[in-house]
């Protein structure tokens, strides 16, 4: 007994120490931290092959762990984001990643939870990551207009930085963005084509947003599909035939309607009329299971998750038969998951780097 309240007198001791002296210790963290992240750039230490990232797994409900759609691609050493939604580039960051590292983003279609992190983006990519070009920003017609509107926003903030860092720390030519318009010709476009990764955009439906495209992504063997918002769509299925994993948008009926019942009983009556408008262009993660299911596909990992899970214990009703539909692993996304497919290889794994 006696050394029971002897070590628990030591345990109380250090613990009491630890505690008088938690600012250094955590000043020595913060210290080693910096530097480990500052001497990387988080792609340098991942096997070549293909990487598919969540920096912003939610939609345009406020969620906590989940922010706006934004979707890490890293191919070898080169990084392309597809969507950038509101605190996407803040994620990227704290997922070990670098805002310069950044080569372009593609844009599924211009809904605002799409888009609403653009800005922020192309900013950080050019101060804090030294880019001297504008960030190629590719998309369907539109895409010009939006890359057009985020410039001008910003255009007073160029000058104060110029002003106040130089021109040699940040030169004027990286602000801001370029629009890369592309045509889909028989409902699909080849975005990129080049140094062994080819990127294809493909019409999905999500009328009345229109065109609005999902994209399929191979480098070295390794596949990836990334729906963008659409409803249970063929042409989904189709570009996701036998590919390593599978990113799909995925809206809980069940849940929504929870949503819209409240929204009722309240009397916001056109609250209620929007939870019911959004059921009829995206897709349901048993739909989505299903997709998955049909073409093969090795991992379905879901994001663009509607409505917010505050509680994880509600992925099981958001998921509802999901799992018997498709046997693969399949899991609801989170911000700071990160699915590696290495080249040469049949491995799709996935960890969280939050
Ligand atoms: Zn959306
Ligand atoms: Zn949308």
């Amino acid at each position: 007994m006696r050394w029971i309240i002897a070590l628990v007198a030591i345990l109380g001791l250090v613990a009491g120490g630890a505690y008088a002296f938690r600012g250094d210790i955590a000043l020595a963290l913060m210290e080693r931290v910096l530097d480990r992240n500052m001497a990387s750039d988080g792609i340098d230490v991942l096997p070549d092959g293909l990487h598919i990232g969540l920096c912003g797994a939610g939609a345009p409900m406020p969620a906590a762990d989940r922010g706006g759609p934004c979707v890490i691609v890293i191919a070898g050493k080169r990084m392309i984001i597809v969507d950038s939604g509101t605190g996407g580039v803040r994620t990227l960051a704290r997922m070990g990643f670098q805002a310069g590292q950044i080569e372009r983003v593609l844009l599924t279609h211009f809904h605002s939870d799409h888009i609403d992190g653009l800005g922020e983006m192309m900013l950080q990519r050019w101060v804090a990551g030294g880019q001297s070009d504008p960030m190629p920003v590719h998309g369907p017609a539109g895409v010009e207009r939006v890359v057009a509107g985020f410039n001008d926003a910003y255009a007073l903030d160029q000058g104060y930085r110029v002003a106040h860092h130089g021109a040699e720390t940040v030169p004027p030519a990286g602000f801001g963005g370029v629009a890369q318009p592309f045509a889909l010709d028989g409902g699909e476009a080849v975005v990129i084509d080049d140094g062994g990764l080819k990127i294809t955009a493909f019409a999905v439906e999500h009328a009345p947003i229109e065109p609005a495209v999902g994209y399929r992504v191979t480098y070295k063997g390794r596949t990836a599909v990334i729906s963008g918002d659409t409803k249970a769509s063929a042409a989904v299925e189709k570009a996701a035939a036998g590919a390593d994993v599978l990113v799909h948008e995925a809206l809980s009926p069940a849940l929504v309607g929870m949503i819209g019942s409240a929204a009722k009983k309240a009397g916001r009556d056109k609250l209620t009329k929007i939870m019911a408008d959004i059921l009829d262009y995206h897709t349901t993660p048993e739909e989505a299971a299903e997709i998955a299911a049909r073409a093969k596909v090795k991992r379905l990992l879901l994001y663009h998750i509607v409505p917010p899970l505050p509680v994880s214990a509600l992925e099981g009703p958001f998921l509802g038969r999901a799992r018997e539909l498709f046997s693969g692993p399949l899991s609801v996304g989170r911000d700071g998951d990160l699915v590696s497919m290495p080249a040469g290889s049949t491995e799709v794994s996935l960890a969280n780097r939050l």
